[in-house]
């Protein structure tokens, strides 16, 4: 959908689903009693009531549906970023060697019930949250709104700064998710070049804000020093970006890499295809990402809590300043262009107090359900935070998305967290899930996976981790030379049409994946995969053997970037001929959470689990890395002696027919007294850092500067921080809390030119520390070796 006539194709929708919608409607007879249940629907059990309720929710979507249409149809501008969207996606697709890509029904759903908000800025006390099975295009559903956001804020005058944030709650960001990301704003700024009569201001570009690691540092400088060797001289190769490694815009058979380049003049590291020349603007440190404000900006949730320690955060939230006029980007009000030490440079030009709109749209939150508990409380301070600050610097709110894996509890998690209503896209179908009515899923001929629970009786389940992968090679070498030697007969005797069919089937299963619940399981089945399988499978089959790879929270972004490019590469590579000859090399993977979220290979169909679990909703996600296209096989090796493992072996069934309903409702409490305690002092330092230094036009982040602030300051701070938590009668005075910090701060002993944060922290008092993250706070414990065993230790070395 390229061109004009994908607007009369969605007419095309609406009126299906308006049609849709009369079936439901007449499906339901006029005389049934609606607090009674009706026929189980998908092995579910649901009142009449409960099922009219889906039907007016369906109803609301084609509304939401129409209106976006309609504003398509009747705002040229709008029509503008949706014809250039689709162009972007068209693209994409095409360079991947997918030309016939269409758009899924949820997602077109999805996208024209969220314009509204972006164009009009309407409906933004409610959240939109997406939910579909996982492995189903959602990344692409909310990519394909923000590339919208960005277009039509750039039609309509914005010129540069952010349109969107993404979060993520893990540290460990889904690494094919970084490289389809940078994959699809390149992809939307060649569009945006290619008219840019239309679509003015700065080139699109991408920032991740994430963490403090070598990948992702603060400073431009730590990324900029791996460009250059010992002798400060330009490395002769310049280092391939470990975001985005092969170019998007370059022919499928002849892809360039991208090589991180310095660009001095503007003092950041830009991302250079070495075949056709294409530069692109993705940033990696936090400085970057403050000075360029890119258009996207990709994050974890806890980096967020930098809010209250860096006072240039305000920066993504459309806060006041200017550009500086050497070219080294966006300079915040009163602040200096870049004054830190360790810095490359130094730059002395200082912000204007300018307004200027450049504020974010969306905020959209991958994996929302994983925000519960201590967690999802804190968080949700930090939502109200930035939230309250957008509002501050641009008068409007943010529109969340939000994407769960499941509903359950979703409506009260959405209150605690953003203090919102919500609406689900696209909601259950009336009839049920897999029902011949379902508009928007079809189900699929036969299972999706099978899988097996298994007790293990004198050894334990790792053992029988080992012995399941041994027995998988056998039977895929055995199958591999049956079909070599007779593929007629082996054909015959699984039921497959041809032997090309049979090959492909043989592929899907090359790369079996364990998942470990503990760390030290997964570096075990590498300590002993020679002693349990690969010994066993060199002498009996040609030498074949196993080598697997091992990802756990501790592999690096690079290691998981090799894990998954190896899966692909094993599998486009294999020789078939090759258990004949040398042997066959098998190369599982051992891994622990760390895949469940956004390894997405459908290269990975066979899985083994060392036992269940902790939690039902990391199993569906752990469940859903295998059988994505391909029928999954799953064998779940339970702890023969834990009471919960016990209780789902002895419900197996009934546990796997009601997976989505396990999904314990999320507890989160907004307003607990003890999260309160947790973050007022994170709201007090933002409030002064981000909101106050934004109002006044100038940083304040000293002890000098904190004294300074009049009495209307401080009434403006308690304001502020209010609104932050959303709700009144707190069970916390923040006007005492306020006085109390400040007092704290003016009256110590401490230099006038400390930063003030630290101050709180020195103090020792509790609750006067920063969120470094969203854990909360804990006690921090120093082990070290006491003086005198220091001094004894240092007298044996002599
Ligand atoms: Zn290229
Ligand atoms: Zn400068």
């Amino acid at each position: 959908m390229s061109s004009e006539n994908a607007i009369p194709s969605l007419d095309g929708f609406v009126n299906e689903m308006k049609k849709y919608l009369e079936i439901y409607k007449n499906n339901i007879s006029p005389d049934i009693i609606e607090n009674e249940f009706q026929p189980r629907v998908a092995g579910r059990e649901i009142t009449w009531k409960e099922r009219k309720d889906l039907i007016k929710q369906f109803t609301d979507l084609i509304n939401q549906v129409e209106i976006g249409l309609n504003l398509i149809k009747s705002n040229s501008n709008v029509k503008e970023a949706f014809l250039k969207t689709n162009e972007t996606f068209y693209n994409y697709y095409l360079n991947q060697g997918k030309p016939d890509s269409r758009w899924r029904l949820f997602q077109i759903a999805f996208f024209l019930s969220s314009i509204k908000s972006v164009v009009e800025k309407k409906d933004l006390d409610i959240v939109n949250v997406l939910h579909v099975d996982t492995g189903g295009g959602k990344s692409e559903a909310y990519f394909a709104l923000v590339v919208f956001a960005s277009f039509y804020e750039r039609i309509t005058g914005k010129e540069e700064g952010v349109s969107a944030i993404v979060k993520f709650p893990l540290r460990m960001l889904s690494i094919q998710q970084l490289e389809r990301v940078s994959s699809i704003i390149i992809h939307a700024e060649e569009i945006r070049k290619k008219y840019n009569d239309i679509f003015k201001g700065s080139p699109f570009s991408l920032g991740y804000y994430v963490g403090s690691d070598d990948e992702f540092p603060d400073l431009y400088i730590k990324v900029r020093k791996n460009l250059y060797d010992e002798t400060k001289n330009l490395k002769s190769s310049a280092p391939i970006s470990k975001i985005i490694s092969k170019c998007p815009l370059c022919p499928q058979d002849s892809k360039g890499n991208i090589r991180l380049i310095d660009d001095e003049k503007g003092k950041r590291i830009i991302h250079k295809c070495d075949k056709c020349g294409g530069e692109y603007y993705i940033y990696q440190s936090d400085r970057e990402v403050f000075r360029w404000r890119p258009t996207v900006v990709v994050s974890t949730v806890d980096k967020w809590a930098g809010l209250s320690q860096q006072r240039r955060v305000r920066s993504l939230l459309g806060g006041n300043g200017s550009m500086c006029p050497k070219g080294h980007g966006f300079i915040p009000s009163g602040d200096k262009c870049e004054d830190k030490d360790e810095e490359y440079f130094e730059c002395e030009n200082i912000g204007e107090n300018k307004k200027n709109h450049t504020e974010p749209i969306l905020s959209i939150q991958d994996e929302m359900h994983l925000l519960r508990e201590g967690f999802g409380t804190i968080s949700a301070h930090f939502e109200g935070l930035i939230e309250t600050i957008v509002e501050e610097t641009s008068n409007h709110k943010l529109k969340h998305i939000a994407m769960s894996a499941t509903l359950n509890g979703t409506k009260k998690q959405i209150e605690e967290l953003y203090n919102k209503k919500y609406f689900v896209i696209p909601g259950r179908c009336p009839e049920g899930a897999g029902s011949p009515n379902d508009f928007f899923f079809e189900k699929k001929e036969g299972p999706k996976r099978i899988i097996y629970g298994l007790k293990p009786n004198l050894r334990d389940n790792h053992y029988a981790s080992l012995r399941t992968l041994l027995h998988f090679a056998e039977f895929i070498i055995r199958s591999q030379k049956e079909l070599n030697i007779d593929s007629n007969s082996f054909c015959s005797k699984y039921d497959i049409i041809g032997s090309s069919e049979a090959q492909e089937l043989i592929n899907q299963y090359l790369i079996p994946l364990t998942y470990h619940i503990k760390k030290q399981d997964a570096y075990d089945m590498g300590h002993l995969e020679d002693a349990v399988v690969g010994d066993r499978l060199k002498t009996h089959f040609n030498g074949s053997y196993v080598k697997g790879a091992v990802l756990t929270g501790d592999s690096s972004l690079d290691d998981l970037k090799k894990g998954i490019d190896r899966v692909r590469e094993f599998v486009n590579n294999y020789d078939p001929k090759i258990v004949d000859k040398e042997g066959l090399i098998f190369e599982p993977i051992y891994a622990t959470s760390v895949v469940s979220h956004g390894v997405d290979l459908n290269e990975l169909n066979f899985m083994i689990f060392q036992g269940l679990p902790y939690s039902t909703s990391e199993y569906i996600q752990a469940l859903s890395r295998v059988g994505r296209k391909n029928l999954g096989i799953v064998l779940l090796w339970f702890y023969p002696n834990r009471v919960r493992d016990d209780s789902f072996y002895r419900n197996f069934d009934r546990y796997h027919n009601s997976l989505d309903h396990e999904v314990r409702p999320i507890p989160i409490n907004r307003s607990s007294r003890l999260g309160l305690q947790q973050t007022i002092n994170s709201m007090f330092c933002a409030g002064i850092m981000n909101y106050l230094s934004n109002k006044n036009g100038r940083p304040i982040y000293l002890k000098s500067q904190v004294r300074e602030l009049t009495s209307k300051d401080h009434e403006e701070l308690v304001e502020f921080i209010s609104k932050t938590y959303g709700k009144t009668g707190l069970d916390l005075n923040i006007h005492d809390e306020v006085e109390k910090r400040i007092n704290q701060i003016i009256n110590g002993n401490d230099k006038e030119k400390e930063f003030f944060p630290n101050i709180l922290t020195k103090s020792g008092e509790p609750f006067f520390r920063n969120q470094s993250g969203m854990r909360g706070i804990q006690k921090q414990l120093v082990l070290e070796l006491n003086p005198r065993d220091e001094a004894m230790l240092k007298q044996k070395e002599k």
